[in-house]
C-alpha cells in the first residue's frame, strides 16, 4: 500500500524549500529523457508516489509534506526536482521526426515564438497589442499555419490589409517556422527556469531560431 492512500500529500502539500512557488512548473519527460510535457506539484507528486519517477534531473525545487501513514506512522515527504524523468509513457510526439508532429496554433505560443516582436516593424510589444498576422492573406490562398503566420503589431497589420508583404511594400524580419514539440514545450511554459531552459534547448533543432531569441530574452 502506497502512503497516498493514507494519507493525500495533495490535501495538505506546503512547499519546504522557498526558492520556489508551488505554482513552478515541472518538466516531465519520458524514460529516455525526451521531454513530454509540463506538470503542476500535484502531478509530481503522484508520479513519486505511484514509483513512476526513474530518475531525476535539474535543481530541487521544493519539498512536499503528506499526511502521515495510518500504516507506518510516518510522515510522506517528498523531494520534487525540476525535470522528473517517468517509466510507462508511449507514443510521445517528441519522438516523431520532421513533419511529423504539428503542434497546434494559438496566439500565446506564437507571440513567445516571436519573442513578442513584430516581424515587420521590429518594436516589442506587450501581449494584448499583438496579433496573428497571415503572411499570405486567407483571400490569396494562405493558410492558418505556423509556416504562415507571423506575429504583427496591430498597426503594421493593418497597414499590410489583405495583401502580401510584397504587395504592401514590407518586408518580414524572420522567417515562420513550425516548432518541434521540444520546442512548443518550451512555448507553452509558463515560467521556464534556466535548468529546464537549457535542458529543453538541447532537444532543438541545431538551426532553431529560438537559441537565438533565448539569448535575447536573457539580456
Ligand atoms: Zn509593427
Amino acid at each position: 500500500m502506497s502512503d497516498i492512500e493514507a494519507g493525500d500529500p495533495r490535501a495538505d502539500a506546503r512547499a519546504d524549500a522557498r526558492a520556489h512557488p508551488l505554482s513552478q512548473q515541472i518538466l516531465r519527460t519520458d524514460v529516455s529523457g525526451m521531454p513530454l510535457e509540463w506538470v503542476d506539484y500535484r502531478e509530481a507528486a503522484r508520479l513519486y508516489h505511484t514509483g513512476q519517477v526513474a530518475y531525476t534531473c535539474g535543481t530541487l525545487l521544493y519539498r512536499l509534506f503528506g499526511g502521515t501513514s495510518a500504516l507506518t506512522g510516518w510522515r510522506t515527504v517528498v523531494d520534487v526536482n525540476s525535470i522528473i524523468a517517468t517509466i510507462g509513457h508511449t507514443g510521445n510526439p517528441g519522438n516523431l521526426r520532421g513533419a511529423a508532429y504539428t503542434p497546434p496554433l494559438n496566439n500565446q505560443t506564437l507571440f513567445r515564438r516571436d519573442a513578442y516582436l513584430c516581424l515587420y516593424c521590429g518594436l516589442r510589444f506587450a501581449y494584448g497589442q499583438l496579433s496573428r498576422d497571415h503572411v499570405t492573406p486567407f483571400s490569396r490562398g494562405g493558410r492558418d499555419v505556423w509556416s504562415n503566420v507571423v506575429t504583427a503589431c496591430r498597426r503594421c497589420n493593418n497597414a499590410k490589409a489583405s495583401r502580401t508583404p510584397e504587395q504592401a511594400g514590407m518586408q518580414l524580419l524572420a522567417v515562420p517556422f513550425t516548432p518541434t514539440y521540444a520546442e512548443y514545450i518550451y512555448l507553452k511554459g509558463r515560467r521556464v527556469l534556466a535548468d529546464q531552459m537549457e535542458y529543453l534547448a538541447a532537444h532543438f533543432p541545431r538551426s532553431s531560431p529560438l537559441h537565438r531569441r533565448i539569448q535575447l530574452w536573457r539580456n
